[in-house]
């Protein structure tokens, strides 16, 4: 498959481009030339498929130029190996709606899924070649674990992670910092996520400093995260989609994840809305509910893996909306960065044939994570919770699926908020409690962040 930039659509890339170099030079993302969807007969025939085998078949056709088909079969069954499940996610009913949960993989939450792949694509590709690779990740929390847990021990690469110093919970930092690999590297950042995003943006967009480094990314903007997660839109459906299309409600920071519900629309699955769950960090509530896409400063809350104002795969999405002419999405990006863009009414009203949204403050993700619990004696994560109250609140419970994103023992101290309770760790997992952490503290400053990259790549 050839993928292009959103930013200039004239120069193709192979998957194995796009994969390790996550961003494009020009600054915008990668997407597929063209996307072919699934015929009805094609979509008959994934319906019964394992969960392994359907990976197989949907993300094959986007990387078929990068591993053979039996190859990327034997990788997909080696990153899921390990998962707590018996078919790497699992559907639970709560009343009228279901859950979708994601959060079986080796570090509690839906980023494993992607995550493992990845780290074998890479051992996959380093085993071609001498030079080692450093990948540099930015995390509000979980993405940072899931890649550490992938990559970690891997040969000829580093893992360098970027989290906002005492923003995340701690058991999201312990599953960072309790490793003892030497490739493993992690920066607490004296800021918030979107600090840790820009600066990972800004050693990218540094020519010399990225080749010199041999820098490679796996942020959510990366096209191998966003097609792996296509993969459960697809599972869920042909587990209860009955004929029916679904809506999925996804609780939402960086656009990934619900990109991805997208991306499985447009490749022919039946969905119908796509919900939009934020928590007070709104911006992409207000963008598709009126258009409105000013950043505000982020704020802190109990659901920290959604603290984001800078939603970066959205781009992907505007690309789309303007027919895919890469000259004004780059003009809508120029001014998005200078904070004066608003959404106008055609291309909205384009975005809500696929799109709704809604936002829940701290108080009602609380009150959402009580009700569910008295009322079905389920515990679910704060994020999950957002996920479920934007469906209550627009009344879409029939015929939908909400993501659960994460473990609820992932984020304590809003359970015990909400239930008086602590949920404990899967028992795999205590061992987090009792290892030595190991982290830098470094201010928000892109040199003290590249001479401490530099200095650590010439020590090992
Ligand atoms: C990352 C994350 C999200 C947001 O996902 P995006 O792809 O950034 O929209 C939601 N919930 C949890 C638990 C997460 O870790």
């Amino acid at each position: 498959m050839e993928y292009i930039s959103t930013r200039n659509n004239s120069d193709h890339f192979s998957f194995k481009n796009v994969f390790l170099k996550g961003l494009a030079d020009d600054g915008g993302l990668f997407v597929p030339k063209s996307i072919k969807p699934f015929s009805k007969d094609e979509l008959n025939k994934l319906s019964s498929l394992n969960y392994n085998e359907l990976a197989a078949e949907i993300i094959f056709p986007f990387m078929n130029d990068f591993m053979t088909k039996e190859e990327l079969i034997s990788t997909v069954s080696k990153s899921y190996s390990n998962f707590r499940t018996e078919d790497v996610v699992k559907i639970s009913d709560l009343g009228n709606l279901k859950v979708l949960e994601l959060y079986h993989g080796p570090t509690l939450a839906f980023k494993d899924i992607a995550m493992q792949l990845i780290g074998n694509f890479y051992q996959y590709h380093l085993g071609n070649e001498q030079k080692k690779i450093n990948i540099i990740v930015a995390t509000s929390g979980d993405t940072g674990a899931a890649a550490i847990d992938a990559l970690k021990g891997k040969k000829n690469l580093n893992v360098f992670v970027l989290h906002p110093n005492n923003r995340i919970s701690p058991v999201q930092r312990r599953l960072m910092t309790i490793h003892e690999e030497k490739n493993v590297f992690n920066i607490a950042i004296e800021g918030n996520f979107d600090d840790c995003q820009n600066l990972v943006k800004e050693m990218f967009n540094d020519e010399k400093f990225s080749s010199s480094i041999n820098m490679s990314g796996v942020n959510s903007i990366n096209w191998a995260r966003i097609v792996a997660q296509a993969v459960y839109y697809f599972y869920a459906y042909f587990r209860i989609g009955n004929g029916q299309p679904l809506s999925f409600s996804v609780p939402t920071g960086n656009f990934g994840d619900i990109y991805a519900g997208y991306l499985a629309k447009k490749l022919g699955l039946p969905i119908d809305k796509l919900i939009v769950a934020t928590n007070k960090n709104d911006i992409l509530h207000r963008a598709i509910s009126d258009g409105d896409y000013t950043q505000k400063k982020v704020e802190e809350t109990n659901t920290p893996s959604m603290d984001i104002q800078i939603a970066s795969n959205f781009e992907r999405l505007l690309y789309d909306v303007k027919d895919c002419n890469s000259d004004v999405t780059k003009d809508v990006m120029s001014k998005i960065k200078n904070n004066t863009y608003k959404i106008d009414n055609s291309d909205l009203n384009e975005i809500k044939k696929n799109f709704t949204s809604e936002m829940l403050d701290e108080n009602e993700t609380i009150q959402m994570i009580k009700e569910i619990n008295r009322e079905f004696q389920v515990v679910v994560d704060p994020h999950t919770a957002v996920g479920i109250g934007a469906a209550k609140k627009l009344g879409l419970e029939q015929n939908c699926v909400v993501l659960s994103t994460a473990h609820p023992c992932k984020f304590p101290k809003a359970i015990e908020d909400a239930i008086s309770k602590t949920e404990e760790l899967p028992d795999s997992l205590k061992y987090v409690y009792d290892r030595e952490e190991k982290f830098e503290v470094i201010s928000n400053d892109i040199n003290k962040v590249k001479d401490y990259v530099i200095n650590s790549i010439s020590k090992i």
